[in-house]
């Protein structure tokens, strides 16, 4: 038996009239819950009530908005067993990742918390006595949230939680596949008594929900994570209403071993940064270059390594690779694997989708720069290994993409890890690291990966608007 989701719009559970969507466990196949399929109307609604909410709550203190985030984080802490079942549910990663992945997420809820206390304004010397000159930092006004699958929860919050510090209002659209854990989250922040309005929820078609927002001139500012393709379009959208935007797209991440790592750290790193949430992360290791007189023994080494990884249901004990999202994801993999030793791959390990939407997780050696895996996003958990003999050499292949998200390099030697860190185009590097992300550090990429900045301080700045006033005396 599946149970029925409303969205909520205003403080209301809203949209039971409305027909519904199904949310499906992809490590099972079974309908889990429905929500409702709304649009532009249930759309236009939400901006009323954000737009209403926005006048009150950007009046507020910078420490009653701080106290509602604690309290909001509070109980998502004491809830947090729950929404990470939902999330695996819904969304099939591993449970010890879906905890990991609330942690995570709620920390951008208590850092943004402390965070509002610390929306400095300034003042500057004017060149004349008779001036004086302010700097006032307010909300940028009613905000969009259009968010992907792979993080339910994170990428909410990294969005709504300096949203709110700063004193703007939100309209979310979760994705279609994840809406669960979005709405568990939207409910305890009413039951943290943030008021309503604040937080607005819509689920269902995206493009008309999209739309209204677009076109809608008390939006004042869109935020969004997904694939660079809608990115652009709703980039372009934007510009009529010339909205602030962040844009959080794809990427394409290059990892570089280099002949001076220490093999442990190195696979290891990899390992993390290759086959979280099965290789479906933006930040994932998609391209492993290996320097050409350690590559035996790093392939070794992590295929070893692959072997002891566990494919199954997330909510199995000791599972650490669950389903792929849905069957496009599935085919794209195979197909990227296909391609791969048509053109002279060899597969050391995995290669095979499994029953269901699990795939193997897999490494290819003897990848070459034709492949479609060294030019396209996989999102799944192949491993490509290909070599080089110069830095120089590496970090010009590495550089060589439309993407600038996230990149990795492994060395021992610091002045090398620190040069080539600076030489990556790349909007993070994890030297030595493969998990960089966290809510204290600003995460967000160059080139086609997008505009803007999550986490940190910097996070911030992405919902306030300069105020510049000038003071004749
Ligand atoms: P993915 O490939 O990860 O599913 P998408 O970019 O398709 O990435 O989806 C990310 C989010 O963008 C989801 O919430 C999805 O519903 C939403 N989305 C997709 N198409 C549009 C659109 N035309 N307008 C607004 N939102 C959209």
């Amino acid at each position: 038996m599946s149970t029925s989701f409303s969205m909520l719009i205003n403080g209301k559970e809203t949209g039971g009239d409305r027909p519904s969507i199904e949310v499906v466990n992809p490590a099972t196949g079974k309908t889990i819950a429905t929500v409702p399929d709304g649009g532009a109307e249930e759309a236009r609604l939400a901006v009323d009530a954000a737009t209403d909410a926005f006048q009150k709550w950007s009046m507020l203190s910078a420490y009653e908005r701080s106290s509602y985030l604690v309290k909001w984080h509070v109980l998502i802490n004491e809830n947090l067993e729950d929404l990470a079942q939902t999330m695996t549910e819904e969304q099939g990663k591993p449970l010890a990742e879906a905890r990991g992945e609330m942690n995570y997420a709620n920390g951008f809820i208590s850092w943004y918390a402390e965070e509002a206390k610390r929306i400095y304004g300034e003042t500057i010397p004017a060149s004349g006595a008779g001036k004086r000159i302010f700097i006032h930092k307010q909300p940028v006004g009613v905000t969009a949230v259009i968010t992907p699958w792979n993080f339910p929860a994170a990428m909410i919050t990294r969005k709504v939680g300096p949203a709110l510090a700063a004193g703007c209002t939100v309209v979310i659209k979760p994705a279609e596949q994840t809406p669960l854990t979005a709405i568990k989250l939207a409910q305890l922040a009413m039951e943290a008594g943030i008021p309503d309005g604040v937080i607005n929820v819509v689920t269902g078609d995206a493009k008309a929900i999209g739309e209204t927002w677009l076109q809608d001139q008390r939006v004042r500012k869109l935020t969004f994570t997904g694939s660079t393709e809608v990115g652009k379009l709703l980039m372009r959208g934007a510009a009529d209403t010339v909205k602030k935007i962040s844009l959080e797209l794809g990427g394409h991440a290059p990892a570089i071993v280099m002949d001076d790592c220490d093999l442990d750290k190195a696979v290891e790193g990899v390992v993390a940064a290759k086959f979280r949430n099965a290789g479906q992360t933006c930040v994932c290791a998609n391209r492993i270059y290996v320097h050409e007189t350690i590559v035996d023994e790093f392939s070794e080494r992590l295929a070893e390594r692959v072997k002891q990884l566990k494919v199954g249901n997330g909510k199995e004990e000791g599972v650490t690779i669950g389903p792929l999202i849905d069957e496009n994801a599935i085919q794209k993999v195979q197909r990227h694997v296909d391609d791969a030793v048509k053109k002279g791959a060899k597969v050391v390990a995995g290669g095979k989708r499994q029953n269901g939407l699990f795939y193997e997780p897999t490494i290819l050696t003897g990848v070459n720069d034709e492949m479609i895996c060294m030019k396209e996003e996989t999102f799944g958990p192949v491993t490509p290994i290909t070599t080089f003999s110069s830095e120089e050499e590496v970090i010009a292949r590495a550089n060589d993409s439309i993407y600038g998200l996230a990149a990795y390099v492994f060395t021992e030697n610091l002045s090398r890890g620190i040069r080539m860190s600076e030489k990556l185009e790349y909007g993070i590097v994890g030297l030595n690291d493969g998990l960089p992300s966290t809510p204290q550090a600003p995460f967000g990429g160059f080139k086609q990966s997008g505009l803007g900045r999550e986490g940190g301080h910097y996070g911030l700045d992405e919902y306030i608007e300069v105020k510049y006033i000038s003071v004749g005396l």
